[in-house]
């Protein structure tokens, strides 16, 4: 084992989040400043070469070899795990820029009240509302300590929308700094359909450019071409904001912070109650120690929380007896599979964004009464035209076809390719105690470390949401002239076979004490104080919206706090 010289600071993970840190104490602190990538190198440059569906969609080329490195699933705790041979229902990024070069970009705030949850419900339903076996809790930091966040990480990444289009809005300190991106046709029938139903349409806030934008780092990037290729790719033209594009070319001016690829960190290491540094393993398998005096997590929801239990830094969660806090609320976004929509005529949709569309939040967070209905909270309901792909959209047909196979299903699937349309929701997801992280007692990587456990299942409140929305999309489809609307099965158990989003949360929580939380508002380790840890592993649940905006706004939070606070008198952040 090779030890280096100590560096200031130490990041784990080179995405969004570790690279947004990095970028922040680069420009305003002279420390020393290194980010530990486990995968490869990344630029914009490398998306030239031009976008193979197959290649980069299907045999997911950007994504975490799930070979090496996977993770074990069951549903209860009475049940075996068994490993993810290959992701599906959710797709952890690798390599430089992390899941964000192969994001879509749709950018929501999250509703004011998800900060709140608890205490907004019991105000409003009284506690017997709250499902049984829930663990839902407020997180410590309200939507008004983090709106100015907000801002600046929607101006880091020239966020394209309208201000006062939502209703449901949190209250915004400054308008949008690019207008929304174009409506094409699908969308467009979604939202006259949505407003002649009484709901309120608004453009989706995007990370895909509208028009061409110099952000405050005098960062500039190109309008979106609306080729269709953001979602499972990184954009060839910079348009989608991309940690390469908006964060790199910052970094790569700082003398002081260096990104280090191929180092798959494995341990946390600390002595008397202080991190120590990181030991990883380096592109040739050499075991490698980077001392530092200052350790950031931003590996992402899974590696987040299972560095900290390899590390044995924290109580891990028992959920036989509720003790401990490390891994404990896991969420993933309740997501149902689309209701189909069958047309008469031609949708256009080969092209658009992985943003660009039209989105209804009149049936989310609690924007409606919930004292008649089986479920607490809700989803955003949205149309997108992101650019249909031939592989993975080619082969569905409306069924009234009876063919199944041969000329006349080929005739079929051809007539409906640009016809057929599905729409879907983002739905919220509560944490609940049987609901989390562990280390798998039989499964190990290829460095013979535990593998992470997932123990998750839906619970009747995510059912009778995903049920109600569905019947809503299907009205929606209807009003929107669909000559066939096909709802899907109503899910029962949790799927890790089709796609949802990757959007999982929890394992190393936020909170105001440690008795709740593995991590303060300040996103500080509670038993280290020189332990950060970002990322949406730190969410106590799961708000319907996607997360990175907040991840970003939370990292930014953090920075002001360790560079204006924590670097001048170190120690725990009140
Ligand atoms: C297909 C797809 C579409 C998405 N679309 C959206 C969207 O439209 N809107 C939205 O808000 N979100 C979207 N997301 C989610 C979004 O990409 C993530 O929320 C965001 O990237 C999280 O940033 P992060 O820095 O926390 O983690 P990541 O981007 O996952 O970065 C973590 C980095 O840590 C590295 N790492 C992990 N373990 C180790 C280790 N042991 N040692 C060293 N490095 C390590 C990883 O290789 C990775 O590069 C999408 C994700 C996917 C996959
Ligand atoms: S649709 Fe726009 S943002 Fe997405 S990859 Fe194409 S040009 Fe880039």
């Amino acid at each position: 084992m090779r030890t280096l010289p100590r560096a200031d600071v130490v990041v784990v993970g080179g995405g969004w989040s570790g690279l947004l840190m990095a970028k922040e104490l680069g420009a305003r602190t002279g420390l020393s400043v290194v980010v530990l990538e486990r995968g490869q190198p990344r630029k914009t440059s490398d998306y030239f070469e031009g976008m193979d569906e197959l290649d980069y969609a299907i045999r997911l080329r950007m994504m975490q070899d799930a070979s090496k490195e996977t993770v074990t699933f069951r549903h209860t705790s009475k049940d075996r795990a068994l490993p993810i041979r290959q992701f599906a229902n959710f797709l952890p990024g690798t390599g430089v820029g992390g899941a964000g070069e192969h994001w879509n970009g749709i950018t929501p705030r999250f509703l004011p009240d998800c900060f709140e949850l608890r205490t907004r419900t019991v105000e409003r339903y009284g506690a017997e509302k709250l499902p049984a076996g829930h663990s839902i809790q407020d997180w410590g930091v309200t939507y008004a300590e983090l709106e100015p966040f907000y801002t600046r990480a929607e101006w880091l990444l020239g966020i394209s929308g309208k201000t006062g289009s939502d209703p449901f809005e949190g209250p915004h300190s400054a308008e949008y700094p690019t207008p929304p991106q174009k409506t094409p046709y699908f969308p467009s029938l979604f939202r006259d359909a949505a407003r002649s139903m009484g709901y309120h349409p608004f453009p989706a806030p995007s990370a895909n450019l509208s028009q061409a934008y110099r952000n405050p780092d005098g960062i500039v990037r190109p309008a979106c071409q609306y080729c269709g290729f953001c979602e499972r790719y990184g954009c060839m033209v910079g348009a989608k904001a991309q940690p390469t594009n908006t964060l790199l070319p910052v970094i790569a001016r700082q003398k002081s912070v260096s990104v280090r690829t191929g180092a798959n960190v494995r341990r946390v290491l600390h002595k008397d109650g202080k991190a120590a540094g990181v030991s990883y393993v380096d592109a040739s398998g050499e075991e490698i120690v980077q001392p530092a005096d200052l350790v950031l997590l931003a590996s992402w929801t899974l590696n987040n929380t299972r560095l900290l239990m390899l590390s044995k830094i924290g109580e891990a969660y028992d959920a036989a007896r509720g003790t401990g806090q490390l891994g404990r609320n896991l969420t993933h976004q309740a997501v149902s599979r689309g209701v189909a929509l069958f047309f008469d005529r031609p949708l256009n949709r080969f092209m658009g964004s992985g943003a660009c569309g039209i989105v209804i939040r009149d049936l989310d967070g609690d924007n409606f009464d919930h004292g008649p209905l089986d479920f607490l909270r809700g989803a955003y309901i949205a149309a997108f035209s992101r650019g249909n792909p031939p592989i993975g959209v080619f082969g569905t047909v409306p069924p009234s076809v009876k063919a199944t196979w041969g000329s006349a299903w080929k005739k079929a699937a051809i007539d409906a390719f640009d016809s057929t349309a599905s729409f879907g929701i983002s739905g919220e997801h509560l944490a609940y105690r049987t609901n989390y992280m562990d280390l798998d007692p039989t499964y190990r990587d290829s460095n013979g470390d535990p593998l992470l456990r997932m123990t998750m299942d839906w619970n009747d409140n995510e059912r009778n949401l995903i049920g109600y929305m569905t019947a809503r999309m299907a009205q929606l489809g209807r009003a929107m002239g669909a000559r066939e609307v096909v709802a899907p099965p109503l899910p029962r158990r949790y799927d890790v076979n089709t796609y949802r989003s990757t959007h999982l949360q929890g394992g190393t929580i936020m909170g105001t004490s440690p008795a709740n939380s593995v991590v303060n508002t300040w996103l500080q380790h509670w038993q280290m104080s020189n332990l950060f840890v970002l990322g949406a592993s730190t969410f106590p649940q799961n708000p319907s919206g996607n997360p990175t905006l907040t991840i970003l706004a939370q990292t930014l939070r953090t920075a002001d706090a360790i560079i204006d606070r924590y670097l001048k008198l170190p120690g725990v952040l009140a």
